[in-house]
């Protein structure tokens, strides 16, 4: 038997009284986990049919995403590419396509190299080694293929486990130290039931999706609830040092439309939203106003010069390490786009294209009839 203090540390062999009570041994804790598991699993897709590819698509799906926004994209990518290899010969563009609207676009980049080189190497490899040198294959996602794909005794730690983990033993180390780390990987690496790994790792991000939530863990309904020594202070668990905050930035963005639809540009590859389309926008330079910045935003991303009518709204998206503020102003401007800091620039209709959720949000923003349009053109006195 282990022994933890109040605080959670680990005080195996020092035991004086009145102060420390006992960790569940894991074997205890996987029965009982892997019995609810059993009756209580939900009937996903990529379980039915555990494929390493399949695994791969719903593991780089789901990071940070929730499965119902992530299972029609699983069944869209499926239907397009129904493998390995037929994903390895999309482009990088193609899939970033297809994968609009599920946010994070880098995973869609890394899915796509990781297929490309897999398939080089004649399939996804069946060691976590191995794995982990694929483009965008962490410790995480490695984790998981090799167990529910390949049936590999590993483990794997996400949100949810070091939520579960945290809580059932108590542990007051933060999840991103060093020492928080090793320690959930440790206790994971234990949890791992050797006939049924992949299992035994789902049952335990199950049980944090469905039962041990962030905000309201239903204790009652756990199979851990005998077991489990942090309960009487579930919510404060995961203790975890506070984020920095998203550093606030400003930009303007041109709303330009005519017979031809919008005018939007897509974005170049290699920076941020790479390969999506959204409206032509700028950061403003200093002393720079608003309406001159939206021109500009026109004239370097579309090569075409426009008239500034009135800011028509402004809307705030954050990234996870900015808070952008963009401005959005009403642009007059007729003429053939050609591409400037854009990768490409044309009248379009926005259905048409793969528009990032930062675009959406600017589009059904400006997206008021044209009459409103021009009263707030004539209100600011342009
Ligand atoms: S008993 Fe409650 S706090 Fe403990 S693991 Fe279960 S749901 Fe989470």
């Amino acid at each position: 038997m282990r022994w933890v203090s109040l605080r959670g540390d680990c005080i195996e062999g020092r035991v004086p009284w009145g102060y420390r009570r006992p960790m569940t041994d894991a074997e205890t804790l996987r029965s009982a986990l892997l019995g609810w598991y059993d009756a209580n699993a939900r009937d996903l897709p990529w379980r039915q049919a555990p494929t390493p590819y399949n695994v791969l698509l719903s593991e780089m799906m789901l990071q940070q995403t929730r499965v119902d926004t992530a299972l029609p994209y699983f069944h869209r990518f499926l239907d397009r590419w129904p493998t390995l290899a037929d994903l390895a010969g999309a482009t990088e563009e193609q899939v970033v396509e297809q994968w609009a609207g599920l946010g994070y676009y880098r995973r869609a980049r890394f899915l796509h190299r990781a297929a490309v080189a897999a398939s080089d190497l004649g399939g996804l490899p069946n060691t976590v080694d191995e794995l982990r040198k694929l483009p965008g294959i962490g410790p995480y996602t490695a984790g998981a293929i090799g167990s529910i794909a390949f049936g590999l005794v590993t483990p794997l730690v996400d949100g949810n486990v070091e939520r579960v983990l945290s809580r059932v033993d108590d542990r007051g180390a933060d999840p991103r130290s060093k020492d928080g780390r090793r320690e959930l990987w440790g206790r994971a690496t234990e949890l791992v039931d050797p006939e049924r790994p992949g299992d035994s790792n789902q049952a335990l991000m199950e049980l944090g999706a469905l039962v041990c939530k962030p905000r309201n863990p239903n204790c009652p309904s756990c199979p851990w609830e005998t077991l489990c020594t942090g309960q009487y202070r579930a919510t404060e668990l995961p203790k975890k040092a506070p984020r920095k905050k998203p550093v606030p930035i400003r930009e303007v963005a041109a709303i330009v439309r005519g017979p031809g639809g919008w005018l939007l540009g897509r974005r170049p590859t290699g920076g941020m939203l790479a390969g999506l389309w959204e409206p032509l926008r700028v950061t403003p330079h200093d002393g720079e106003g608003t309406l001159p910045a939206a021109e500009r935003a026109l004239l370097e991303g579309a090569g075409l010069r426009g008239h500034a009518n009135a800011i028509v709204g402004s809307i705030v998206h954050v990234f996870s390490h900015r808070r952008l503020t963009l401005d959005l102003v009403a642009v007059e401007a007729t003429g053939a786009p050609t591409a400037g800091t854009y990768a490409d620039a044309r009248w379009t209709s926005p259905e048409d294209v793969a528009l990032s959720s930062l675009a959406k949000k600017a589009i059904t923003a400006a997206d008021v009839p044209q009459t409103v349009l021009s009263f707030a053109a004539d209100s600011d006195g342009h």
